[in-house]
């Protein structure tokens, strides 16, 4: 063990276990502290198209064939094992009114083009911090963190019971509990339109959407539900159910189970396991998936757990995005931003490191990601509680997303693309940096992200003037329609398609 390093990374779950891989993969001395020790319970399952493609570009961009093992559920299955992930064959959106049995008619659910899949972050998140092993960095887990100091000479991270550590950079991967966001004061609720608090767990015998609620014959989606991250969405929150053993080699019996609420519309204020039957007696349709299921471990509850940083890089700092801040699980963007942010990250680091540039304006384009996907997330999803109260509302809402995430895909497979196609990692880099709205869901597309901003104006003065739905709904399908021709081909506005399939 050294005491001096390139870097310090704080936090060894999947972002700082990757990062530190790159990192040591080209070169740099890199130490991880982690206050705890794998393998260990960590949430954020679902995957994306998005997620799967930036995993492989960090594999291509950085030469670590083991990255792209977590791409997807057939490398992970080969690579990890079968209890480590289930399948997503795309996203599901089940709406409820209170005291109603389900209806299949309110349904939404588009399948994605290829597999993503559910992780099983214990075993994906150890295998990451292997990966960063392999490559040369150290890890130092079970460690407390007592303070960091920051001059413009380097870092020193001071321990309980162990010497000081010293290095160049040093990067705050720790999420929720980041020590260096905390100390540097930067985190802050204000300004954010989302309040929403949540509960997860991992459970047993939980039925799946056919079985419990309506056969594939009756709901007639084009996927199988039980093989999709399933939302069960409603007036005042929303649920997740996201499968473990949802495939053919599926070993793992978990299923996590996870919801939220609008603060402003409903506060909770009893135990996690009441406050769960309390919402399972209001929606009886959600409850039919969990007659027979048993927690296999404690309700977490987190009561906002939504934040933002005024700040995210700095002179020899910088904190990754769960460390900077995060909204909600709808829509699966946290593994984005924070696979995004590590390929915008690792070059300039690298840089950095060859010309002993550390200061804050050589990193402030990763914090303009970060802090974009921030915002961005925070106005997606604070309208999307407000589409929750209604299903035709939701049916043109999501469309908004769908479309943008959609185009954000397809600009990152074309990166791939070009990236295996002409090896050069500098026109990559210089690629991805030219892309005009990082952090929003396009990317790069003016006009997506002019029909993204018009249809979150139209939702909140709604919200404001308490607008009648229909009015909403008219007014979002109106700009779906006039943006279309500069949306992919997928016929957004064909409303009367709930699953939004090409026909
Ligand atoms: C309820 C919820 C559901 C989510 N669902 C999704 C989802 O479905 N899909 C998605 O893409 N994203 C989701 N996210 C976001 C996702 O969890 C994050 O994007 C992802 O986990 C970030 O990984 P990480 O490595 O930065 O953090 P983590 O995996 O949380 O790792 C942080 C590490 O830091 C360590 N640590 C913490 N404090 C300290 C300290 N003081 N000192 C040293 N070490 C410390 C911890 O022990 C841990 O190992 C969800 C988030 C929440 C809150």
């Amino acid at each position: 063990m050294m005491n001096k390093y390139d870097v310090i990374i704080i936090g060894s779950g999947i972002s700082g276990a990757l990062t530190a891989a790159i990192l040591a993969r080209s070169g740099l001395s890199v130490l991880i502290l982690d206050s705890a020790q794998h393998p260990r319970f960590s949430i954020g399952e679902a995957t994306t198209p998005e997620s799967g493609v930036l995993l492989r570009l960090l594999s291509r961009r950085f030469d670590i064939p083991e990255i792209a093992h977590l791409s997807s559920p057939d490398q992970i299955i080969e690579h990890v094992g079968s209890s480590a992930c289930g399948i997503k064959l795309g996203f599901s959106f089940a709406w409820h009114q209170q005291g109603a049995a389900s209806s299949p008619e309110h349904l939404v659910a588009p399948p994605l083009k290829v597999p993503e899949a559910h992780l099983f972050r214990q075993d994906i998140d150890y295998f990451a911090l292997l990966i960063a092993l392999k490559y040369g960095a150290e890890s130092r887990q079970n460690i407390k963190i007592e303070g960091i100091t920051l001059t413009s000479d380097g870092v020193e991270v001071a321990l309980a019971n162990a010497a000081p550590v010293q290095a160049a950079f040093i990067i705050d991967a720790a999420a929720q509990g980041a020590p260096l966001a905390r100390q540097l004061g930067v985190r802050t609720t204000e300004g954010l339109a989302t309040d929403t608090c949540s509960f997860f767990t991992h459970m047993l015998n939980v039925k799946s959407y056919e079985d419990a609620l309506a056969p594939l014959s009756r709901s007639r989606a084009p996927i199988a539900l039980f093989q999709s991250t399933l939302h069960h969405i409603f007036e005042e929150g929303w649920l997740w159910v996201i499968p473990f053993n949802n495939h053919p080699q599926g070993t793992n019996p978990l299923c996590s189970v996870g919801f939220q609420f609008n603060n402003a519309k409903y506060r909770p204020t009893e135990a996690p396991e009441i406050e769960f039957r309390k919402l399972l007696k209001k929606y009886p349709a959600i409850a039919e998936h969990f007659k027979d299921a048993v927690n296999a471990r404690e309700w977490i509850y987190a009561p906002r757990i939504n934040y933002r940083s005024v700040q995210s890089v700095g002179d020899r700092f910088c904190l990754l995005p769960q460390a900077t801040g995060f909204i909600d699980p709808l829509f699966s963007r946290g593994l984005i931003t924070t696979f995004e942010s590590i390929l915008r990250l690792a070059p300039k680091v690298l840089e950095a490191a060859r010309t002993q540039r550390w200061q804050r304006e050589h990193f402030i384009e990763v914090e303009r990601h970060c802090l974009n996907a921030v915002s961005t997330n925070d106005q997606l999803v604070s309208c999307s509680y407000e589409a929750f109260s209604d299903f035709h509302l939701w049916n043109v809402w999501h469309r908004v997303w769908l479309s943008g995430s959609n185009l954000g895909s397809a600009f990152l497979q074309g990166l791939l693309r070009d990236l295996e196609h002409s090896g050069d990692c500098d026109q990559f880099d210089a690629a991805l940096q030219a892309a005009r709205f990082p952090g929003c869901l396009s990317l790069n597309s003016p006009a997506y992200e002019s029909l993204f901003a018009q249809s979150c104006q139209v939702v909140q003065r709604a919200r404001e003037l308490a607008a009648p739905v229909a009015d909403t709904a008219r007014k979002l399908h109106e700009l779906i329609k006039e943006h279309e021709s500069e949306l992919l081909p997928f016929g957004y506005s064909q409303i009367s398609n709930r699953f939004i399939v090409k026909t």
